[in-house]
């Protein structure tokens, strides 16, 4: 049974997209490091299981791999979804604020696919990186976030360009908003308001619509797309509009 890992899955689009591969037949690892949360929801899931684990931290990652390499015996998915929203522009932003977003969203991302990459050489398979709208555009708000989620837009290039000769495929998807705990803790009403304007379907996604596109860029009918960057976001990114 192909096995795939989700970053940031104890809620969210992480939760959505474990449902998803497991409703499509595959063996999940939830991974997030809010364990409490992870214990509630994993069990909800035929063949899902939790591994506690901050991305952020290179041992924690190394046990969570091996954790689910002893469990599963392989890794043929990767989703890079853990991700932490800050808003503030840049001299309202401390080293400490800028420190703990790129620890997550990037440092993170990059640590989570290095430790997998042996296990997913062995028979090929694909990383998708979730980044953001954010990563896209520049904006007054958004210095570390925005920040974070363009460099993982490269990281997914990197990887695409390095990897491909092993079988590997690495992808984006960059979400427009979606209402989570993460987007509704930064989203004044106001800016709510602003992207029902500002996106052509003239609403907020939802973490199942995300799901769909991260498990299709996950799964052997996307064999030959690689280094792409899909923003699901309701037509925002084609509009040009600034971020709200
Ligand atoms: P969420 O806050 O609902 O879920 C994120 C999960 O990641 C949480 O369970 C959290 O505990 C976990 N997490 C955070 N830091 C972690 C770490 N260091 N180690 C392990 N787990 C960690 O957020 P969401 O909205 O579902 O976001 C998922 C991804 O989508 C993020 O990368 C986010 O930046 C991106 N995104 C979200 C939106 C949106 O509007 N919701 C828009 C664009 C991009």
């Amino acid at each position: 049974m192909k096995t795939a890992i989700v970053t940031g899955a104890a809620r969210g689009i992480g939760l959505a997209t474990a449902r998803l591969f497991a409703a499509e037949g595959w063996q999940v690892a939830l991974v997030d490091r809010d364990s409490e949360e992870l214990a509630r929801v994993a069990p909800g899931i035929a063949q899902g299981f939790a591994v506690d684990c901050d991305i952020s931290e290179p041992d924690q990652v190394e046990a969570m791999v091996a954790e689910v390499i002893a469990r599963t015996g392989r890794i043929d998915a990767l989703v890079n979804n853990a991700g932490i929203a800050d808003f503030g522009p840049i001299e309202q932003t401390d080293f400490a604020r800028w420190r703990a977003v790129m620890a997550t969203n990037l440092d993170g991302t990059f640590l989570v696919s290095q430790v997998c990459i042996p296990a997913l050489r062995k028979q090929g398979g694909a990383i998708v990186n979730i980044a953001s709208i954010s990563g896209l555009r520049g904006s007054t708000l958004r210095v570390a976030y925005g920040t974070s989620k363009a460099a993982v837009i490269q990281l997914t290039r990197q990887q695409a360009a390095e990897l491909g000769e092993y079988g590997i495929r690495a992808n984006c998807v960059a979400p427009g908003p979606v209402r989570t705990k993460l987007a509704m803790a930064v989203h004044s009403p106001e800016i709510i308001a602003a992207y029902h304007d500002a996106i052509p379907l003239n609403r907020y996604g939802s973490e199942e619509e995300l799901a769909e596109a991260i498990t299709f860029l996950a799964s052997e009918k996307a064999s030959y797309i690689t280094g792409q960057v899909l923003a699901v976001d309701g037509g925002f990114e084609s509009t040009g509009v600034g971020l709200p």
